[in-house]
């Protein structure tokens, strides 16, 4: 199976940055989103992010240029029909991801491999519902994806050997390394780090410390380059919500309870970083705490 199309689908914080790394390793890329909006953020957002890349020396103008004119964007997810691979990147919603599946079906060629860059959603199940099980996988980048070397690459239980090997090879040519994750609830690297996000939301919420505190203990005594709290505003507390109730509902146990103080911030819309709001006002110049 020869990759050379990608198409990417969501132009959000991860969308943004496959696209990038996509381009740079010499992939076309066609990045869709239903916002017009959300797509020229995510080009200004590549533009800036490969800059940077350029002024430390890892990236070239030349190989910026030409990255940059490897990416198109659409607002017609069935533009995408004609590539060789698909990243689903949409917001961590099942019905999200199934209607966009849905809708691209028809217009893939049959060697399209799809993917999804799901944080916990159930791979066997999304790939159940399409017409091409064994071509169908996981594909799981890291955030900041130009940044974070790791992929974790998801079988289903019907992918097949050359689908996996296919996927494993755009990994190696992004540069970057894969482990291997049996598809259950929330794989590997979430299984473990969205309980621990959690239970420090269930510390915040029972006031053993507050937004500092929690955060400086776990940076200073457990040597984390970024508080439990900080990390979730990063990765977005709606999709930090989302991944949790996977946990809970997937895995029937009362220990991934999502807390409700975690709720809270995601129904008043205080996301984290991308909307500005979240354990950390960034609002200002420094981030200061919400509690
Ligand atoms: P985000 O909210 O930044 O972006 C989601 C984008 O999807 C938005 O631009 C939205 O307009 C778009 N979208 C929604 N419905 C769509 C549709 N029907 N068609 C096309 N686009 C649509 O979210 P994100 O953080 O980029 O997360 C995207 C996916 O990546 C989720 O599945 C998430 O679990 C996963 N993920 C996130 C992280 C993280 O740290 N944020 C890390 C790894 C994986």
């Amino acid at each position: 199976m020869k990759i050379e199309r990608i198409g990417v689908v969501g132009a959000g914080q991860m969308g943004n940055g496959i696209a990038h790394v996509c381009a740079l390793a010499g992939y076309d890329v066609l990045l869709t989103d239903i916002s017009e909006d959300a797509l020229t953020a995510a080009t200004a957002a590549i533009d800036k992010n490969m800059t940077r890349q350029v002024s430390k020396g890892l990236v070239s103008d030349d190989e910026k240029s030409e990255a940059l004119r490897r990416i198109d964007t659409t607002l017609t997810l069935t533009d995408l029909g004609p590539t060789d691979l698909v990243i689903e990147a949409a917001t961590e919603r099942e019905t999200v991801k199934q209607a966009i599946f849905d809708e691209l079906l028809p217009h893939l060629t049959p060697d399209t491999i799809l993917t999804s860059n799901t944080s916990s959603i159930s791979i066997t199940r999304l790939a159940s519902r399409t017409d091409r099980p064994e071509k169908f996988m996981g594909f799981h980048f890291m955030n900041p994806v130009p940044i974070m070397q790791l992929v974790e690459l998801i079988r289903g239980i019907a992918t097949d050997t050359e689908t996996f090997d296919a996927c494993k090879g755009v990994v190696d040519r992004l540069g970057k390394i894969s482990a291997t994750a049996e598809d259950f609830p929330a794989f590997i690297v979430n299984r473990i780090l969205m309980p621990m996000i959690n239970e420090a939301v269930y510390a915040l919420y029972e006031g053993v410390g507050n937004v500092e505190s929690i955060d400086t203990s776990l940076k200073l005594g457990a040597n984390h380059p970024m508080g439990p709290l900080e990390l979730a505003d990063f990765i977005g507390l709606d999709t930090c919500l989302a991944i949790m109730t996977v946990l809970h509902d997937g895995l029937s146990d009362t220990k991934y309870r999502p807390c409700p103080l975690l709720t809270k911030y995601v129904e008043a819309g205080w996301l984290g970083r991308k909307t500005k709001r979240g354990f950390y006002d960034y609002r200002g110049d420094t981030p200061v705490p919400t509690r």
